[in-house]
């Protein structure tokens, strides 16, 4: 087990292409005013390592501000956290893969799954046959 020291957060200035962008406050959706215009819904394009990346902002009409409601908030981050998979600045560590006869699987470190109990599940998302995103959580019902 080897992590990297825990670094800076990664910002839009961060990204290939800026991005300047603003969360509506308290908003849980849009669209928000600016410059007494109602915001407009647009599909925006974000390059990350030559990928271009799609979202949605809403953006005033007169000034081109792009405001995020909670939900694009949501996806933006997405986009950072592969961001910063594909810098290798995230927090990572190294594990055997074991085989039962069966079925291949690691072990989780200790140290990470000290609040863990035996009902939760794995959600993973395939990036490609070798990568994978996994969520761990509670069983939805
Ligand atoms: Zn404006």
């Amino acid at each position: 087990m080897k992590p990297n020291q825990p670094d800076e957060e990664v910002r839009p200035d961060d990204l290939e292409e800026q991005v300047d962008f603003h969360i509506g406050k308290d908003a849980f959706k849009g669209p928000f005013t600016c410059h007494k215009a109602k915001t407009q819904l647009r599909t925006k394009q974000l390059a990350v390592k030559g990928i271009s990346i799609s979202y949605e902002a809403w953006e005033c009409p007169k000034c081109q501000k792009e405001y995020l409601d909670s939900k694009q908030a949501q996806r933006l981050e997405k986009i950072w956290v592969i961001e910063k998979l594909l810098h290798e600045k995230t927090i990572h560590f190294d594990r055997t893969i074991n085989y039962d006869g069966k079925a291949f699987f690691f072990r989780f470190p200790k140290e990470i799954t000290n609040h863990w109990h035996q009902d939760m599940t794995a959600h993973i998302e395939l990036l490609a046959t070798n990568e994978f995103l996994v969520r761990i959580g509670e069983v939805t019902k």
